[in-house]
């Protein structure tokens, strides 16, 4: 994977012989859904802070995976092997599931949030999928928003019907967000279609953008062409002061990554928002730092 240009930020990866790597697909496939029923599956928040005012009105939802003997297992490993196995559906059913809890947690915490959350590129052509999201849609309130992250292919497959559902979704109410933006496999002429309210720059670009000048060109470049677009743009993956201070001067709309917050369980939410509203000149400051 490496010496692909994608993969530098900090992760980690498998070595494992064809057996054993097939077993453990196996065992990720066929341990999804009880693993489901067991409780083993959990949601984390990642907060994204808007620049202009150094406010978060939205978290993303992250699904985290602790096995009985695997240990965990990366939401990378697993919601692949759940969409290759006709198993996505059920994942995501749990996912807003989840969120409807932890939102009305949230909401007796005081907290209105809105949440964005993950799909994968196979369920959006899926005419199920406005079904799945329903229980969302009743559980945010006025002020809150859904933001549904979906990557470039999910137009590759069946380009009609995921453009259908993305428009009704849309309609109700929902921004779209492409995630992972310029690293998919998608053209121009795709991203014009697809009509979305928000780019997502891929981390891939973000970890060392202050050493690499050949990211900041791309960042640059896809700033850029989202603010044309109208779109609101989103940096993930900033895991410092350098990256982020040269977001802030390039504009970036929204920031999101460790430097600002790790993924958090529900439960500690409240209390990420309490301390970032006593450091929110601090933020301000650095947001402001772009002028
Ligand atoms: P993503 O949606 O692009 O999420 C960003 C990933 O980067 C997350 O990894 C997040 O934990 C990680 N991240 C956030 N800030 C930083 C940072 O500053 N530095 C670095 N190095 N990483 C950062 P995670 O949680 O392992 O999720 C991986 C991918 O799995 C997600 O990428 C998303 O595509 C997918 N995923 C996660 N949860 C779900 C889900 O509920 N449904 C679906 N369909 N996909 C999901
Ligand atoms: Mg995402
Ligand atoms: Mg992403
Ligand atoms: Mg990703």
């Amino acid at each position: 994977r490496h010496g692909s240009g994608q993969q530098r930020c900090a992760t980690f990866t498998y070595k494992t012989g064809m057996d054993e790597a097939h077993q453990r697909e196996l065992a990720i496939i066929q341990g999804l859904a009880p693993g489901l029923e067991r409780g083993e599956l959990s949601l984390v928040y990642q907060p994204k802070m808007a620049l202009a005012d150094a406010n978060v009105h939205q978290v993303e939802a992250l699904a985290r995976w602790l096995h009985p003997e695997l240990g965990p297992i990366a939401p990378d490993e697993f919601i692949q092997l759940a969409e290759r196995s006709g198993q996505i559906r059920l994942v995501t059913e749990w996912v807003v599931g989840q969120i409807t809890r932890d939102l009305a947690q949230w909401r007796e915490e005081g907290l209105d949030l809105g949440v964005a959350i993950n799909l994968s590129a196979d369920e959006i052509a899926q005419t199920a999928l406005e079904q799945t999201l329903a229980p969302l849609f009743q559980a945010v309130g006025e002020a809150e928003s859904i933001t549904l992250e979906v990557t470039e292919s999910a137009l590759l497959r069946e380009p009609e019907n995921a453009l259908q559902n993305l428009r009704a979704l849309q309609a109700r109410g929902a921004r779209i967000s492409v995630d992972d933006f310029g690293t998919g496999y998608s053209s121009l002429a795709q991203l014009k279609q697809l009509a979305p309210d928000e780019l997502k720059i891929d981390k891939a670009f973000i970890c060392d953008l202050a050493d690499t000048p050949a990211d900041q060109f791309i960042v640059d470049l896809i700033i850029d062409l989202g603010h044309k677009l109208g779109l609101e743009v989103v940096a993930e993956g900033i895991e410092n002061a350098s990256a982020w201070r040269y977001l802030s001067r390039k504009g970036v709309d929204l920031m999101q990554g460790y430097f600002l917050a790790r993924p958090m369980p529900a439960g500690d939410v409240a209390d990420w928002f309490a301390d970032h509203q006593a450091n929110h000149a601090r933020w301000l400051d650095r947001a402001v730092d772009r002028k």
